[in-house]
């Protein structure tokens, strides 16, 4: 196993503006590599008082970025997002080093995370309002989109660079200033990218980036000196979130967790299907919101699927984050290890059949967070293994006979973020484009996060969009003005 790039690792002490903090409220804790088992640096934690600072800078620094002109903004955008590609090994390398992210695919978001920055930067200029139709009188109707002011930016560890350019994108380029509160499983891309953020010509206090543990998330979500909460995370927290910003009222925007199907019908491309139904599994090691980890395959073809897909499993290459073949890397933590592998065990125990998998991986991985790509079939769909996130890469496996019927299954856990559908009747994906419960549907592929289309969920997938005009709306509130003419 290569040891991680631990020059990349900034020194233990948190960033409040030019404030530099090495004994923080928040205590501190140990990064561990999760691809080693091994610490890399202390972390220093905001706590409530760090927080209230940071919201305090972000309240005083607003009127600069807000009343800026829109070329200003739309051209820090810019500078930020060639400012990601500059740096962008660098980036990617500490990503991998966060998470244990594979290198190959940490290489392929910095320019994805420029893309989202310069779609953003597009719209600065195109923000203004509209002129409405009025009566019975005379009279100028109009409204102004204005940003809500200090948002407090939420977000999960799963993927900080990525994360960093959803939520600055739009809230920025809408005129907002941003604390945000990484986890502090992954607390280093997101202090870079406000770095860089100064760098490119966005005012220092502007994006302050605070990492820390739920006590630090909580005293932000309820602070009353924000004036809107942007959550990413699961849905336990999220109702935790909703609780703590009610104090003040504040409004929250929620992105959660998923349980996306693969509908396969037997008139799809099957290996490709296959090949899609692979990545739910392998990407992110299936710690991926819109990971795809119920497959639903048409009983006609579910064993040439199966086939195709355990042989794909057998051959992925599981490993060092760093070494540039490798496919999929560990889980976060121990205890997302831990885990996962306690609902392989249940659901074994509740009788569903192990195709895969099913356990961590020993030998020279054995130090390290690492566990098998697992697909169990045929569980009872009322189990966890049916029901839950799993949050690992672990695929549970039902068969269908008719479209109502793959529908009914589709639709039938408390999720609602994406649906991948492989069928190469071109009607019947429209139908069911139309009759599944999610925010986003792919068919016969899946583009990736594209900058502008809105992504975001129904049910207890939240309700909040990324990306598109519908991502930019989560950050701006329109104001009414009426004169009589
Ligand atoms: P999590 O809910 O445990 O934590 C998310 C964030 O909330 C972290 O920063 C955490 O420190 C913070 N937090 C914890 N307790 C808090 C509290 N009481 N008040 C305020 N903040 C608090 O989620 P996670 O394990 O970091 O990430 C995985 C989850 O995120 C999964 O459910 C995944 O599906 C979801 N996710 C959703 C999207 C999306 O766009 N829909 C994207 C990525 C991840």
């Amino acid at each position: 196993m290569s040891q991680p790039p631990t020059h990349l690792l900034p020194e233990p002490a948190l960033w409040i503006g030019e404030e530099r903090v090495v004994d923080s409220s928040g205590g501190r804790t140990d990064h561990v590599y999760a691809a080693t088992g091994q610490p890399t640096t202390q972390v220093v934690l905001a706590g409530p008082a760090e927080i209230d600072r940071a919201v305090t800078l972000a309240r005083e620094s607003l009127p600069r970025w807000r009343d800026s002109s829109a070329e200003v903004r739309r051209d820090a955008l810019l500078r930020l997002a060639d400012l990601l590609l500059v740096h962008a090994e660098s980036l990617a390398a500490l990503q991998s080093l966060e998470i244990g992210l594979p290198i190959q695919l940490a290489r392929r978001l910095p320019a994805l995370a420029a893309d989202h920055l310069r779609y953003y930067a597009g719209w600065c200029d195109k923000i203004g309002g509209e002129v409405l139709p009025t009566w019975p009188g005379r009279s100028l109707d109009y409204t102004l989109d204005e940003p809500f002011g200090v948002v407090a930016g939420i977000i999960p560890w799963n993927g900080s660079l990525m994360s960093m350019a959803q939520l600055l994108g739009p809230a920025l380029a809408a005129g907002n200033a941003v604390v945000v509160k990484p986890s502090e499983l992954a607390p280093f891309v997101g202090p870079r990218f406000a770095e860089l953020a100064v760098q490119a010509g966005v005012p220092r206090g502007v994006v302050v980036v605070v990492p820390g543990g739920p006590s630090a998330g909580a005293a932000l979500a309820g602070h009353p000196g924000v004036d809107k909460v942007h959550f990413t995370g699961s849905g336990a927290t999220g109702r935790q979130v909703l609780a703590e910003a009610a104090r003040n009222l504040t409004p929250v925007a929620l992105e959660l967790g998923g349980k996306s199907p693969h509908l396969i019908f037997d008139d799809a491309d099957l290996r490709s299907a296959a090949r899609y139904a692979m990545s739910g599994v392998v990407a992110l090691s299936g710690q991926g919101c819109a990971n795809g980890t119920r497959l639903l395959v048409h009983s006609a073809v579910r064993d040439q699927v199966l086939q195709t897909l355990t042989a794909r499993l057998r051959r992925v290459r599981v490993g060092d984050p760093a070494d540039e073949t490798t496919v999929m890397g560990p889980v976060v933590s121990g205890q997302a290890c831990d885990r996962i592998i306690g609902v392989i065990d249940r659901a074994r125990t509740a009788g569903a059949q192990l195709l895969v998998g099913g356990g961590r991986c020993g030998g020279d991985l054995a130090d390290g967070f690492f566990v098998e790509p697992t697909v169990f079939v045929d569980a009872d769909r009322d189990t966890e293994l049916v029901q839950e996130e799993i949050f690992g890469p672990v695929l549970a496996v039902s068969s269908f006979d008719t479209e109502d019927e793959a529908v009914e299954l589709a639709n039938a856990t408390r999720y609602g973020l994406g649906a991948y559908l492989h069928t190469n009747d071109l009607r019947r994906a429209h139908r069911i484009s139309r009759a599944v419960a999610a925010g986003s549907v792919w068919v016969n592929g899946a583009p990736g996060l594209m900058p502008s289309a809105p992504f975001g969920g129904v049910k207890q997938s939240g309700s909040a969009r990324i990306g598109g005009l519908a991502g930019l709306r989560e950050f701006l509130r329109p104001k009414n003005v009426w004169i009589p003419v």
